[in-house]
């Protein structure tokens, strides 16, 4: 077999990988359609793929098109990855930037090519342009520095990617550089720096892939721990958010539990068709009027629970009471309740022990605030005494 033959069939193994990656995000996206940023990034691969393999097989074959033709591809690549990512994060697009960019770069190679011919020009503007659309999304995802391990690999490797565009340039123009653009595009030299940006832009591919399965354990994770019907907790996930809390925090907290009072009756006059919506309510009102940071979970039936980080008896008393008055103050009359739905609570604060029994406790209280006729919270902190040492349930 010839030489170029080989060397040609060698270079196109990188574009092949690419585009392996390409169909990876294209599987990906089918599997999990609810991310279309994963079908920008197999665009980005598929695109460098094309721009690569147009410059390798010479299609287009005059030297000025093939130029501007693969230059306008791989600005559309990088741009299309640098888009993928940054939505991946919720970043909005800027559609009319990408528009300019493509159109500049564009423009300047054909000026380079055409008007004053200049093969280190090109290659500075592609380079440093793509460098720093890359470096632009980096430092637009810089908050992903602090995140999870996942996010902070696609952090750093984009970077590192972004950043790979500068001394590149720097040494393909530099020293070693073979002098003519065939005797250039030949060289060992050419096919190392084609190698350097195949590894790095692999590395970027596999840290895109990771983040997005990354994300998708997460979502499951979610699901699994959530209720479906009123988007709390549900009692597995409230007790893993409650245990990580005491890991995290140590046991100094407060469990408010609460049962809706009466749901029976409303469930027998109305059906679970207006059961329900009443249970989604009450379970937002619990949400939206506790810290963010506070778990929320529905512990089964009409039973929620919120566990206070810190809180003193007191403070959990006061928290309690609120809940309780904006959900007696809530109108439930356009699910054709006539009466106010009201919520029973229990409490529980605690130094030390294991949770099953500060649940016990605050269950306990909840019992009693039922049988002292509905609507209250209980046990009312005593003046004389510390937050700490709330009365016991009888
Ligand atoms: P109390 O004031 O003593 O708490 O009385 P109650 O009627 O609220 O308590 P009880 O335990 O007798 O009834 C709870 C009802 O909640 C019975 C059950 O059918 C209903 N329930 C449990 N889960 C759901 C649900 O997901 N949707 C609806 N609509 N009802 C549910
Ligand atoms: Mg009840
Ligand atoms: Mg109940």
């Amino acid at each position: 077999m010839d030489g170029t033959v080989i060397r040609i069939t060698l270079s196109l193994i990188v574009p092949s990988l690419i585009l392996v990656f390409a169909i990876a995000f294209v599987c990906t996206w089918l599997v999990e359609r609810k991310r279309p940023y994963l079908l920008l990034l197999a665009a980005g691969c598929g695109l460098f793929a094309l721009g690569s393999t147009s410059q390798i097989l010479y299609w287009p074959p005059d030297t000025g098109i093939n130029a501007l033709v693969s230059g306008t591809i791989y600005t559309c690549a990088v741009i299309a990855v640098s888009e993928g990512v940054l939505s991946r994060s919720g970043r909005r697009s800027k559609m009319l930037v990408n528009l300019a960019l493509v159109l500049t770069i564009s423009a300047l190679l054909w000026y380079f090519f055409y008007v004053d011919r200049n093969l280190i020009a090109r290659v500075y503007i592609q380079n440093f342009g793509y460098g720093l659309i890359l470096l632009g999304a980096a430092i637009r995802l810089a908050d992903l520095r602090k995140g999870r391990v996942a996010d902070r690999i696609l952090f750093w490797t984009l970077l590192l990617f972004a950043v790979h565009f500068f001394p590149r340039t720097l040494l393909t123009i530099g020293f070693s550089a073979p002098a003519g653009a065939k005797a250039f595009g030949n060289s060992v030299f050419w096919q190392a720096l084609q190698l350097s940006m195949a590894v790095l832009g692999s590395s970027l591919a596999f840290a895109i892939i990771g983040a997005a399965i990354s994300d998708l354990i997460d979502d499951l994770r979610r699901e699994r721990d959530s209720d479906h019907l009123t988007r709390v907790l549900n009692r597995r996930g409230f007790e893993a958010a409650v245990e990580a809390r005491r890991m995290r925090h140590g046991s100094r907290a407060s469990l408010v539990v609460c049962d809706v009072d009466q749901f029976k009756a409303i469930n027998d006059a109305h059906g679970h068709a207006v059961g329900d919506p009443v249970l989604e309510r009450v379970a937002t009102i619990l949400r939206t009027s506790s810290e963010a940071d506070d778990p929320v979970g529905r512990l089964g039936g009409e039973e929620f629970a919120i566990y206070l980080v810190g809180a003193s008896g007191a403070e959990a008393y006061g928290c309690a009471e609120r809940l309780r008055e904006a959900i007696a103050r809530t109108d439930f009359s356009d699910l054709g309740l006539s009466r106010p739905v009201t919520v029973s609570f229990g409490i529980a604060t605690t130094a030390d022990g294991p949770w099953g029994d500060l649940y016990k406790e605050a269950d306990g209280w909840l019992y009693q605030a039922k049988n002292a006729g509905r609507n209250r919270t209980f046990p009312e902190p005593v003046q004389s005494l510390t937050d700490d040492s709330l009365p016991l349930p009888a």
